[in-house]
């Protein structure tokens, strides 16, 4: 492209809140072939809300949302916050109960797992397979099987040990963005495939992705946040990512401000239209 269209599309694209980081960025994108996203907060909404609760035990419903609610109160995953604001909402329902307080000692957040707490003395494990896997927990058939239906829902089920015990699963859905489907089956036709990568669990991810248009072998799922950057570096993909994502800003070439998904289709095409001299 010429130093001209160069200027033209980089000034289009910070209008739109396109910043587009030089010459060589923009040149990488017209040659864009697959466009990885992130799932949670890109694809989907990203403000998941609890939508099912099912225990296993005998525990009591507020018992069980007390003790996970105080698991997750200092947790920054989205999970945490949608387990956290449906427990008020029920300890508000249920005000006999109020709003009680729990001793919670030796919190911590596992990166792609979940939380681990002592609440009331009791070891409380919150998250996925992986986690309770990792920590020895035994899952019911029952307990499967739920699970299973819970992700063909696109729903994340969120197990609950407490003690040891498996207590409950909590489901979890959060809504694919209203444009998702439109902006990948654009690119399709712009001959650009799309990709989806994840931490959620298999179940939901090609749940999600069916929703989506995305097929199968374009899903990568249970991704930790390091696997995510080298399968896009394994792509040899140059950014594009959506604002708020798990791969830094500053690695990326051209940074999407808004969250709005239809400025990926832009941002090619002010790619494209610069160097096939469109304008
Ligand atoms: P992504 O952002 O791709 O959805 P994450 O790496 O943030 O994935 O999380 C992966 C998975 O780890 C979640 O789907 C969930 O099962 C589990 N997880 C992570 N943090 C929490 C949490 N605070 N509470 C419950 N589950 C969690
Ligand atoms: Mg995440």
């Amino acid at each position: 492209a010429t130093p001209t269209a160069i200027m033209v599309a980089t000034g289009k694209g910070a209008t739109q809140g396109i910043l587009i980081k030089g010459g060589q960025a923009l040149e990488a994108a017209h040659k864009v072939k697959t466009v990885v996203f992130d799932k949670t907060g890109t694809l989907t909404i990203g403000k998941p809300i609890v939508v099912h609760t099912k225990l296993l035990t005998n525990i009591p419903l507020h018992v069980f949302y007390d003790t996970i609610a105080a698991a997750e109160v200092n947790s920054e995953h989205p999970l945490g916050k949608a387990i956290v604001a449906y427990s008020r909402k029920i300890s508000g329902e249920h005000s006999s109960h109020g709003q009680q307080q729990h001793e919670v000692r030796d919190f911590e957040a596992i990166p792609g797992q979940g939380v681990r707490a002592v609440v009331d003395g009791k070891a409380t494990l919150v998250g996925n397979m992986r986690l309770m896997k990792e920590h020895g927990i035994h899952i019911s058939e029952e307990a499967e099987e739920h699970l299973r239906d819970v992700e063909t829902l696109a729903r994340t089920g969120v197990m609950v040990a407490i003690e040891r015990e498996l207590v409950g699963v909590v489901s979890i859905a959060d809504p694919v963005k209203p444009e998702a489907a439109r902006v990948i089956s654009i690119l399709k036709s712009m001959g650009v495939r799309s990709m989806m990568v994840t931490g959620d669990n298999w179940g939901t991810a090609v749940a999600i992705a069916r929703e989506l248009g995305i097929e199968r072998p374009c899903v990568h799922a249970e991704s930790l946040p390091e696997d995510k950057a080298r399968i896009v570096e394994e792509m040899q993909v140059r950014g594009l990512p959506g604002a708020g994502t798990d791969i830094a800003i500053e690695a990326a070439d051209i940074v999407l401000m808004k969250s709005n998904l239809e400025d990926v289709i832009t941002g090619i095409d002010l790619s494209r239209k610069s160097f096939f001299r469109i304008w």
